[in-house]
């Protein structure tokens, strides 16, 4: 594995020494909603390198366009006082309790280390739900930090409603993601290929710990704030690791545990994140920072969206290889907790990262079993599956619907294709059912529970966002409607429909 020291390191080193001067910000008003805010900042007990305390930056007419009202009644916050609460989500105002910070964190962009940090976003801190989960609170295109390089902390409206309709779509589709509470209109343009309407998301994260965060403590060669960061995030997103006498290496393989149960959830609904570097893989497992993402129409592994990814690096069917790379990263990071002695902890972690491939294949096994209604395993599966996704790739076909159309009993008894290759196919495939203790009807009922009637899919989703920034929302509530029950068979065709035919193709466009 590669053991990066280098000059970003050093550069990065520098820069620290400046992002520790606090800036100098409006002071803002102290809001009087008061939703039901319980407040706690245990990221604030890190060492100081992890953040810089800021303020967000007051906005001309914030408005609010969305907002999430069962995420926040599940917050335990009253959505009627979030209703006037566009003050607040803009940073105009803060809540009573908050405390403000910008993360620090670097990262490997398209295989470059960068030292990093929340450029556009201040985390308000951390809510207590009524469950006693706790959730990061954070507005995404607030306004200038010490980490925003040459960027304008803001953020565009288009963009920030599309990762509103993204990560609550995912969030149905029952894949751990970061999620969204509200959208504001800040009444101010943000200058980007043209002028745009911006805005301000308010995202709700397990946290916002990402690889990068553990990469910019062992880029500051700082092993005491390293300790100290695996510790908290350890009782954080893994409390049940504590007793172990090999906590930190427990801890590396649970993250990888999470990671591999992720991505195979992705590749089961056709996602492409799009943008899986470094600072976008979070420790908690949670799918985050929604860019350049889409979904697949048509069957192609090779499948980019992204504009920037000329190379392909983060194409459908590279997810796995590119989570395993970032886990490596995350591996250097922790050398030093695993053992004292190098070579040993570079075997530790050459030994855990061996595992990835086997983890990722166990959890992408279960959840195509599950889409073909396989609820018994056999060791030709595997095979099964991949002789139906090759011939779905040599035609052409759309993955959404071609598994949605194979889930139902009359579709087992009955080919719905004819094709040769897809006879023989079906063949194998009723038979491998019929060895099963469970009946059509079962099968068919785990089917319909793991493929989607309906995804966000692109020009769906480019329809709702051209209506919204000129001001119509109707196109786009319809759509996160059908999106929050994705497997019930009662979305309009509208939705389910793939592309039509000679479209152009999708790309999606990082300058967010
Ligand atoms: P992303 O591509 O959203 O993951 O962002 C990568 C890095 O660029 C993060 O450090 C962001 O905070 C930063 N960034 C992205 N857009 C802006 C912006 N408009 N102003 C300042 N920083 C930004
Ligand atoms: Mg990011």
């Amino acid at each position: 594995m590669c053991l990066c020291v280098d000059a970003a390191f050093r550069d990065l080193k520098q820069s620290a020494i400046h992002l520790t001067c606090t800036m100098r910000t409006a002071d803002q008003e102290i809001s009087n909603i008061d939703p039901g805010w319980k407040w706690d900042h245990s990221y604030l007990q890190l060492p100081a390198l992890f953040f810089t305390r800021v303020r967000p930056t007051p906005v001309e007419r914030p408005h609010t366009v969305i907002l999430n009202r069962p995420l926040a009644q599940s917050l335990g916050l009253d959505p009627a006082a979030l209703e006037t609460g566009a003050t607040l989500f803009a940073g105009n105002e803060l809540p009573h309790g908050a405390a403000p910070i910008a993360q620090a964190y670097a990262g490997h962009q398209f295989g470059h280390f960068t030292s990093l940090g929340d450029g556009r976003a201040i985390l308000l801190g951390e809510h207590l739900s009524p469950g006693g989960q706790r959730f990061d609170i954070q507005l995404k295109g607030s306004g200038r930090t010490p980490y925003s390089r040459g960027g304008d902390g803001r953020a565009a409206l288009g963009p920030m409603l599309r990762e509103y309709i993204i990560s609550e779509a995912m969030h149905a589709l029952g894949i751990p993601t970061t999620r969204s509470l509200a959208v504001v209109a800040t009444g101010e343009e943000v200058i980007r290929q043209e002028m745009l309407p911006g805005a301000i998301l308010t995202r709700v994260a397990a946290s916002h710990i990402r690889v990068g965060t553990f990469q910019h403590a062992a880029a500051l060669d700082d092993s005491a704030a390293l300790r100290a960061l695996a510790d908290y995030t350890r009782q954080r997103h893994f409390p049940e690791l504590g007793h172990s006498e090999t906590p930190h290496y427990d801890f590396f393989q649970a993250v990888m545990e999470r990671q591999a149960a992720l991505i195979a959830q992705w590749l089961h609904v056709g996602f492409i994140h799009g943008v899986m570097n470094t600072d976008n893989m979070a420790l908690s497992g949670e799918t985050i920072d929604y860019g350049p993402c889409a979904f697949m129409d048509d069957y192609e592994p090779e499948t980019v969206f992204s504009s920037i990814d000329r190379q392909g690096r983060y194409a459908y069917s590279s997810q796995p290889q590119i989570a395993r790379w970032n886990l490596a990263r995350l591996a250097e990071t922790l050398l030093p907790l695993f053992h004292e002695d190098r070579k040993i902890a570079v075997d530790l972690a050459n030994e855990a990262l061996g595992t990835f491939e086997s983890r990722f294949q166990g959890h992408w096994l279960r959840g195509m079993r599950s889409k073909l209604g396989l609820c018994t395993a056999e060791s030709e599966d595997a095979a099964l599956i991949q002789e139906l996704l090759d011939w779905m790739h040599r035609s052409h076909l759309d993955f959404t619907n071609t598994f949605r159309t194979l889930s139902d009993a009359a579709a087992m008894a009955e080919p719905t294709f004819v094709d040769m290759d897809f006879l023989t196919w079906h063949g194998k495939w009723t038979d491998r059912l019929t060895r099963q203790p469970q009946s059509l009807v079962e099968a068919a009922q785990t089917m319909a529970a793991h493929n989607p009637v309906v995804i966000p899919r692109n020009h769906k989703v480019e329809e709702a966002l051209s209506a919204a920034v000129t001001g119509d929302l109707s196109v786009m509530h319809r759509l996160l409607e059908v999106l929050a029950t994705p497997y019930a068979a009662t979305a309009p065709a509208e939705y389910t429909a793939p592309p039509p035919a000679g479209s152009a193709r999708y790309q999606t466009f990082c300058g967010t």
